[in-house]
């Protein structure tokens, strides 16, 4: 989630595609259209509070661009959710889904919320009340949503039994997220750690690095940080620092993922894990590793510490946690920094196969599943690299210009 006085990550998006257009030139009536979403539906949705008052919160769905398949996007309850957030957050959907060449745009929904001051019940109909108000704008061929920040597969099956009911649609593929009993993928939990794992193998690959001897220093135990480590850490890589919120931990003979995992469910957080040293997220950032994965929230890495970072690539696991000042400054230091829109598009990817297993009403297995994933993230990887050696650009302007190109081109070719 963005702080307090910090860009607009709407600007930011509108920036990030002028950049871009400095390269590829794009008819100015297509750009007109791409600097703006298709549609911003506003909601206000009242829920029944359990002392019997109703309470009414605000909610938005932005669609970007479906010129290459349905908007596809996340929901997000966080008190943080404004409307130029879900824009953004719209926009870099529609490049994340283009670079991973999968057929879909860009959406993205959130309501303004905080989750922690609901009950069991206030949540479910708070929900039920999001679902009910964007109904008439999504649907399995339209725009197909799925979790983000502070929602959860349980979420979604209230979400997808509130579709059914209003619309009559028998669709299993209207969201994805879902639990694997309602018909969720296999694999999706671990995707977009896994997805980050295989971008990681690749670029050690170009920089004739082996995992035994890479140090990798981790920000955020979540879902996407924990699975990155656990994964990489299988493989061999050496885990020398983590953290959460309350702050980081570092060894330089390397950390098991797992066991940290294990005493911060215990204690609330990694701090303090023994054979140790507690470290704050700051100090976390600047360590001298191999490679830094900021995998927590937006914009940590910036002006103010891009000089003073040590590590030789960032795989950027979080969305937008590398602000486009410090994207330039780690770029004139050659620090390599792959984006966002490439590192962490194991997530959507496991979501399109989602859609696809429902759709076809046939089931893959997990490894089928980390099989085309890995074809996905490597391909994805690999084209990046290609474009950013070819112009000797960096890979987030190579990964722009994969994205717009090819949403462009749809576009052109739509008429
Ligand atoms: P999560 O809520 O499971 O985990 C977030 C982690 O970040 C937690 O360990 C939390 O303690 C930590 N954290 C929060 N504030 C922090 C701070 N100020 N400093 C350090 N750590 C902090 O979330 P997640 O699903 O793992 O998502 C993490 C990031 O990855 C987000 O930017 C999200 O948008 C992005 N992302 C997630 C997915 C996905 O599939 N979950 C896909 C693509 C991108």
């Amino acid at each position: 989630m963005r702080q307090e006085n910090q860009y607009s990550p709407w600007l930011i998006a509108q920036k990030q595609l002028e950049k871009v257009d400095q390269y590829l030139h794009v008819d100015k009536n297509i750009l007109a259209r791409l600097k703006n979403p298709d549609r911003v539906l506003k909601v206000y949705l009242p829920v029944k509070m359990d002392n019997g008052e109703v309470k009414v919160f605000e909610g938005f769905r932005s669609q970007h661009n479906n010129a290459r398949g349905p908007y596809k996007g996340g929901i997000r309850f966080h008190q943080n959710v404004s409307e130029d957030e879900v824009k953004a957050l719209s926009m870099w959907m529609t490049w994340k889904c283009a670079v991973a060449n999968i057929p879909f745009g860009g959406g993205k929904g959130g309501v303004i919320v905080n989750t922690k001051e609901l009950s069991q019940g206030e949540l479910e109909r708070l929900s039920r009340s999001y679902i009910d108000a964007i109904s008439p704008i999504i649907g399995e061929n339209i725009d197909v949503p799925a979790p983000d920040v502070h929602t959860n597969p349980q979420i979604m099956s209230w979400m997808i039994d509130e579709y059914m009911k209003v619309t009559g649609k028998r669709e299993f593929g209207v969201l994805t997220g879902k639990p694997q009993n309602l018909w969720g993928s296999a694999g999706r939990t671990q995707a977009t750690g896994r997805g980050g794992v295989f971008v990681l193998d690749s670029l050690l690959k170009e920089l004739n690095m082996v995992a035994k001897d890479t140090t990798i220093a981790i920000q955020g135990l979540g879902n996407v940080g924990y699975w990155f480590a656990k994964l990489a850490y299988d493989e061999g890589y050496k885990i020398i620092a983590l953290s959460d919120s309350k702050g980081g931990i570092f060894n330089e003979q390397g950390l098991d993922p797992e066991k940290v995992l294990e005493f911060k469910n215990k204690t609330g957080s990694v701090i303090n894990f023994p054979g140790s040293k507690n470290i704050s997220n700051s100090e976390l950032l600047e360590l001298k590793v191999d490679i830094l994965v900021p995998a927590a929230i937006e914009e940590v890495i910036n002006e103010g510490n891009a000089n003073n970072i040590k590590a030789k690539a960032v795989i950027e696991m979080a969305n937008g946690p590398v602000t486009p000042e410090a994207d330039e400054i780690l770029s004139k230091r050659g620090i390599i920094s792959v984006p966002d829109i490439l590192a962490n598009s194991g997530g959507v990817t496991v979501s399109y196969f989602e859609w696809a297993q429902d759709k076809a009403g046939y089931f893959w297995s997990e490894e089928e599943v980390n099989q085309k994933l890995k074809k996905i993230m490597v391909d994805a990887f690999n084209n990046v690299w290609s474009i950013a050696k070819d112009k000797n650009i960096n890979l987030r302007i190579s990964a722009y210009i994969l994205a717009v190109s090819r949403v462009v081109e749809a576009m052109k070719l739509r008429g």
